[in-house]
């Protein structure tokens, strides 16, 4: 067993982490699959590395997946059985709480009384079963939105479907019962406080983080080598699950309004989109390869099906630009992984991208969601001289802040927040 780094962790030995909707072992990049599953694995494993054992919980999807899988030292995950393994969306998890939540119960109780020292729940589905769990083991409870209905809402792409009002509830009770609310960005805990009746002592600012090590740079020939791109060229690339959320059609669009003005570029500009349909995108999985026909670009553009991590870097360092237009982002992994790969990115200006994306200086914001702008942009980025070179340099240095070693550190310190706030309130209470 995996002993305490340090007396300071002493009370910190094990914390369940619970990530009921998608598993930390599923390739990000499709359907449910996202910057989530990323976030709890990296925190994991850099909580795992200081001696912080974890176990996450999150439901069975697949009938050959092992009850519980040891991801490394440390680090376990545990397939919860709620529900079939297929067939149920997002919208239909609500009614499996009840069971999930049981089953993770029964699991703590084969373990002797105070196993867990502290839940982490992520989304507001697993924030349910993780209210249970700390009443039930009288230990804190940290909850990270990663998004919000309200603030979803507020922005949909046009056509998009608005959040349902359960989710609009079981949020707000989230938020009440959590000993201490995890966001992203000081936007995010603004919106926390402003939308959610947040208790302003009760929210702190966690940056998500990247993998400083993977998403490294340099070699932009080898790397349009192996995935066979032009050696010469511009290639402005979208990475991300593919849902209208995304805006993955505004780069299109865009892409379209920079060739019509600069109609030369045809010959040396490639698209590449990679990621997998996902959230309403699904009831349309072709509708951006129609879209680049329509737009009479198809030939500019490449689809690719999601990469795991280690080939993603290839992408970012292949790339001229990254493209990230999202109606909302609560932060925005990717545009800190292309730019820890030395790659600037052109982002919307909503949500966490002006904190992950510094504009001028790492990459290009973008206000609203107009093509033309995104083409100006664009445009600007592939064509002004020196200034790719320019946001290059900028990107790595930016990016170097968000490492996840960070993200650990910080969020231990939060954990040990929690665990004193809730001494006190037990006192506070006796008293
Ligand atoms: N991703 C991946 N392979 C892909 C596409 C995406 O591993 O083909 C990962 C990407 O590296 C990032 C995450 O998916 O870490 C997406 O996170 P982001 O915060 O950008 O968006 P979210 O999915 O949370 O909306």
């Amino acid at each position: 067993m995996t002993q305490p780094a340090s007396p300071l962790d002493a009370a910190l030995r094990r914390v369940a982490m619970v990530s009921l909707h998608t598993s930390p072992l599923d390739q990000p990049g499709t359907g449910d699959a996202g910057g989530m599953n990323v976030y709890v694995l990296e925190l994991s494993r850099r909580l795992a590395a200081r001696g912080v054992e974890v176990d996450v919980f999150t439901r069975a999807t697949s009938s050959t997946s092992a009850p519980v899988v040891e991801v490394q030292d440390g680090i376990r995950v545990h397939h919860v059985s709620a529900g079939p393994y297929e067939g149920l969306t997002k919208h239909e998890l609500p009614a499996q709480l009840c069971v999930f939540a049981r089953e993770v119960l029964r699991a703590e109780a084969y373990h002797p009384v105070g196993y867990y020292d502290l839940v982490h729940s992520h989304y507001w589905l697993s924030g349910q079963v993780g209210a249970l769990a700390r009443d039930r083991w009288g230990v804190p409870l940290v909850h990270t939105m990663h998004t919000m209905a309200k603030v979803k809402n507020a922005a949909l792409a046009e056509g998009d479907t608005p959040e349902p009002m359960a989710r609009l509830i079981g949020e707000e009770q989230v938020v009440a019962a959590a000993d201490m609310l995890v966001a992203n960005t000081d936007d995010e805990a603004s919106q926390l406080i402003d939308l959610y009746g947040a208790d302003p002592g009760r929210v702190e600012v966690v940056h998500p983080g990247v993998d400083l090590d993977t998403f490294r740079g340099g070699d932009a020939v080898g790397a349009r080598e192996r995935l066979g791109l032009p050696a010469q060229g511009h290639v402005v690339t979208f990475v991300g699950r593919i849902q209208p959320l995304k805006a993955p059609d505004v780069m299109l669009r865009a892409v379209a309004v920079l060739l019509q003005r600069r109609p030369e570029l045809r010959r040396s500009l490639t698209v590449a989109v990679v990621g997998g349909p996902s959230g309403s995108g699904l009831e349309q999985p072709d509708g951006l390869v129609r879209l680049a026909e329509q737009l009479g670009i198809s030939d500019q553009v490449r689809f690719v099906k999601p990469v795991e991590q280690a080939r993603l870097v290839d992408w970012y360092a292949a790339s001229s630009v990254v493209c990230v237009p999202s109606y909302n982002e609560s932060f925005g992994l990717v545009a800190v992984e292309a730019q820890s790969t030395g790659t600037p990115v052109v982002a919307a200006a909503v949500g966490g991208l002006p904190t992950a994306v510094r504009d001028e200086g790492s990459g290009l914001l973008v206000e609203g969601h107009q093509p033309e702008a995104y083409a100006a942009a664009l445009e600007r980025v592939l064509l002004e001289p020196g200034l790719r070179e320019r946001l290059a340099r900028g990107a790595r240095t930016h990016a170097e802040q968000f490492g996840w070693d960070r993200t650990a550190e910080r969020m231990l310190a939060v954990y040990r927040g929690a665990q004193e706030k809730m001494r006190a309130d037990i006192s506070g209470v006796a008293l």
